[in-house]
């Protein structure tokens, strides 16, 4: 794509003409401003115009066309503001009535005993059957299409608009001549042109036309993304990383720390930050996601890592997606590494101006070893006097851009680490993280039980209630998570207000009870969290922002009202809020929901215990549409291919993908070059790392 072809495609679709501002603004909800999201705006289906159905076999509920005779001169008649007219159309199987409403023009353009091709939408059976605001067609009309693209349409848009649009679109320039795709790709994948493919999933001329294009322009996305973050990856690995040597000294001062840690690591830790270090070794800047289900143990993973590269002269960055994972990552890691003489410290957008300064000064200095914040530490005047390591927890809260903005201060790329919780299935993670390496964390530290999970009803309230109790006189700490913060009219659910206020007021007066939402001030929520962590709280009853990471091991007791208002994923996180030591937890999910589906997914709850397992059993449950975790892992929304159904296309990407870098490591052949340009133009802003 050049850049003259690219430039035109970038431009808002008010440049065509019949699209005022207005009209833009309804546009832009379907996700359309320029010209490039409209040509890639898909058809839901398409108007089929070719297909003759006889008049008899017309079905109720269908939308069908069918070739008639006007019978009669249609009859208008008027009910206040509606206008209805009416007509009998027939062919040599039946007739049937056909009935406009507020379209009272439409008589104008009929003629009795003329014949017509007629399609809409059939209502009713027998003598009541009818087509309702059907669209017509002079039989044979020269110039009109067999099939119609059917566009998804918001308030205010009508298909004929968004048609004309696509059409006008299409109809400037020949630009998709240029392809997006190296011929000898096109040729041993079998692909269709860009330009037949752009043109013809629009207007197509047959059905073979639609799947053709499909075909073509799903492979090019899946292609495109795969080819573009692997051209990343190799890219890297012509960059220079921080150097470190990681020899004995470092290994067994690190040996040390971890020797004072109140456990020991299992086997899937020390793997994990074993890969890390070799990465350190390599001086390559590397990206690695470290995978493991809530509770395995990644902060400790990231705390060693951290701590190993500052051992080696370098400095760190943690960055945790909200104020309050921020704040109770700096203190546990403080308490991990107490000892290792490091210099730590916690950064958010709480943090004093004052404070604020001095902490800055420190880092360009190099007095901080450690830094630890929120988005905050990614502000354009942080200056790292060495930065090697950056963690991001629980990645799939960040844009990619953000976690990368961090990595590309400083003449040294610095080593990228993701940890994350979101269990995607491996075939995805390839695409997802074409330009990163994988270390999971398999097991679970020794002793954990599996979290007791029961789903519970309205009627069991009393029992819930006096589980709440004993559990609270043995010692342990609660949690009550609810859908909403305030009692609402419209939703039916309990709210953390409501249930905070029958908690402290009614049934646990004796207990401490608090109240933790999203609108508390960040002090406050800091304060509820710092009780909560130091034991001083029995409840905490709180909206889902305790569902990232928060660690308080003696919580052994997870409450979920209106347990269906929840994802299976969400509910997999927040019950990892519990289970964090060697006794036995308990997670109850209420709710009176009947269900059948609903039931379904609160029992894979109750049956199984790991991430990959609930992943694959949502899958099956909802089906492919909505995709466990994917679109939180920041993957770029796929607009014609389906990851699930198009599992044999990606497949044969990801070998073209192969195929290429065997060829071309380094895609510098001339006739490779439009592949990344394509990848840039496309997904540049989302996944592409600045200044690489
Ligand atoms: P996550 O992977 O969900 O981020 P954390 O890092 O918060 O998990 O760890 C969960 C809990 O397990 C913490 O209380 C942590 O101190 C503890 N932990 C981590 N590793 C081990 C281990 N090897 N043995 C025992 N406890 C561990
Ligand atoms: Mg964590």
């Amino acid at each position: 794509m050049s850049d003259k072809a690219g430039a035109w495609l970038e431009n808002k679709i008010t440049i065509l003409p019949g699209i005022s501002d207005k009209r833009a603004k309804m546009f832009a909800r379907l996700g359309v401003e320029r010209i490039h999201d409209l040509l890639w705006l898909q058809p839901r289906s398409y108007e089929d115009w070719q297909e003759r159905v006889p008049i008899n076999s017309l079905r109720d509920g269908t939308v069908s066309s069918f070739m008639a005779v006007l019978e009669n001169i249609p009859a208008l008649s008027r009910h206040g503001k509606l206008t209805t007219l009416r007509a009998r159309l027939s062919d040599p199987s039946g007739s049937i009535q056909a009935v406009w409403f507020n379209q009272p023009w439409v008589a104008d353009r009929l003629r009795r005993g003329v014949s017509y091709l007629f399609r809409g939408r059939i209502e009713g059976e027998g003598r009541r059957r009818q087509v309702v605001n059907p669209d017509i067609r002079l039989q044979d009309q020269d110039g009109l299409p067999d099939y119609l693209p059917v566009y998804p349409l918001t308030a205010g848009l009508y298909q004929s608009t968004v048609r004309q649009a696509v059409k006008a679109a299409l109809d400037q320039a020949g630009f998709f001549k240029e392809e997006t795709l190296p011929p000898a790709i096109r040729s041993s994948a079998r692909l269709a042109t860009a330009d037949f493919a752009m043109r013809r999933i629009h207007f197509p001329a047959c059905l073979r036309d639609i799947e053709l294009a499909r075909r073509r322009l799903a492979f090019e996305e899946l292609f495109l993304v795969m080819a573009g973050l692997r051209s990343l990856k190799s890219g890297r690995h012509r960059q220079k990383g921080p150097a470190m040597t990681v020899g004995r000294d470092t290994e067994d001062w690190l040996a040390e720390q971890i020797d004072r840690l109140p456990f020991e690591l299992t086997s899937s830790q020390a793997g994990a930050l074993q890969d890390i270090l070799e990465d350190f070794r390599k001086q390559v800047p590397a990206n690695r996601l470290v995978q493991g289900d809530v509770g395995s143990g990644k902060t400790v993973v990231a705390a060693m890592a951290m701590a190993a590269a500052c051992r080696e002269g370098w400095q760190s960055v943690m960055m945790a997606p909200t104020t309050i994972l921020a704040g109770q990552h700096a203190e546990t890691i403080s308490e991990l590494l107490a000892g290792s003489g490091l210099e730590i410290a916690l950064l958010t957008g709480a943090t004093p101006a004052a404070q604020r300064r001095s902490l800055l000064a420190g880092l360009e200095e190099g007095a901080i070893d450690i830094l630890i914040g929120t988005h905050a530490v990614l502000e354009g005047d942080l200056v790292f006097s060495r930065l090697a390591c950056c963690v991001t927890d629980e990645q799939h809260r960040f844009g990619v851009a953000q976690r990368i903005s961090l990595s590309s201060r400083g003449d040294r790329i610095p080593h990228v680490l993701v940890m994350s919780a979101t269990p995607i299935p491996r075939t995805l993670a390839m695409i997802l993280y074409g330009d990163l390496d994988i270390s999971e964390i398999k097991e679970m530290p020794a002793g954990r039980l599996p979290v007791k999970t029961y789903t519970a009803t309205e009627k069991d309230r009393t029992r819930i209630d006096q589980l709440m109790r004993s559990q609270i006189e043995k010692g342990f700490k609660v949690y009550v998570v609810c859908p909403m913060i305030e009692d609402s009219e419209t939703v039916a659910a309990h709210s953390a207000d409501a249930v905070h206020e029958r908690l402290s007021k009614h049934i646990f007066p004796d207990k401490r009870v608090a109240l933790m939402h999203g609108r508390l001030r960040a002090g406050e929520k800091l304060a509820v969290m710092d009780a909560f962590g130091r034991g001083e709280l029995d409840i905490l009853v709180s909206t889902t922002v305790i569902e990232v990471g928060i660690d308080q091991p003696d919580a052994n007791l997870l409450v979920v009202e209106n347990a269906e208002r929840f994802g299976l994923s969400q509910l997999h996180q927040l019950r990892g809020r519990v289970g964090r030591s060697s006794r036995q937890s308990y997670c109850v999910l209420v709710s009176d929901s009947q269900d059948p589906l609903i039931r379904k997914r609160l029992q894979t709850l109750c049956r199984h215990h790991s991430g990959f397992a609930i992943a694959d059993q949502d899958l099956l449950l909802r089906g492919p549409g909505d995709l466990f975790g994917v679109a939180q892992h920041g993957l770029p929304d796929f607009k014609v291919a389906n990851l699930y159904e198009d599992s044999e296309l990606l497949r044969e990407a990801a070998a073209a993908c192969d195929q290429l870098f065997r060829q071309d490591p380094f895609l510098e052949k001339k006739e490779n070059a439009m592949i990344m340009e394509a990848f840039r133009f496309r997904y540049g802003k989302r996944l592409e790392h600045p200044g690489l």
